[in-house]
């Protein structure tokens, strides 16, 4: 997934702040856990010099995430129950950065006790830039559908009169 991923966040937490709308950090937490999976993206570019690719390492792993949001979820309703809802966002937005790169790249659901990969469609290197292949390949629909829920929501967003 090349672009969607944050505002795959921002769908997620202007729905979530619409479903809670006098919970702060619903829409700041969604739009954290959206993104937040590619911070490997560091560790991948600066000390891994490209060698593995980044949906191998714990931050690609659903069952890492799952774990974490199970943690979150279950803290904040014993603890702090006003951050529930903002918990319940992260997970959910987290979650979804993992299906939405299985869409078009290899993930392992299952690791770390499986290396079987799942993807919906593998894009070939059919141009010298892989960037290129994925935006001329069919799955690249779906990030501008993404994207283009999220600028509806947020044009529906502005519209509101603000209380
Ligand atoms: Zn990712």
């Amino acid at each position: 997934m090349l672009i969607a991923h944050l505002p795959s966040g921002y769908v997620v937490g202007a729905l979530g702040q619409r479903a809670c709308p006098s919970v702060r950090g619903v829409l700041a937490a969604a739009l954290v856990g959206s993104v937040l999976p590619d911070v490997d993206m560091l560790w991948f570019h600066l000390a891994d010099g490209g060698r593995t690719h980044h949906h191998a390492f714990v931050t690609h792993w659903p069952l890492f995430w799952a774990a974490v949001s199970a943690v979150l979820i279950a803290a904040t309703s014993a603890f702090r129950p006003r951050w529930r809802p903002a918990a319940m966002a992260f997970a959910a937005a987290v979650l979804l950065h993992m299906a939405l790169d299985s869409v078009a790249a290899p993930m392992t659901w299952l690791a770390p006790f499986s290396d079987a990969t799942v993807e919906l469609a593998r894009v070939p290197a059919i141009h010298p830039n892989w960037i290129v292949s994925f935006l001329l390949h069919w799955t690249f629909l779906i990030e501008l559908a993404i994207c283009a829920v999220a600028a509806a929501l947020w044009l529906a967003r502005r519209r509101q009169p603000t209380p």
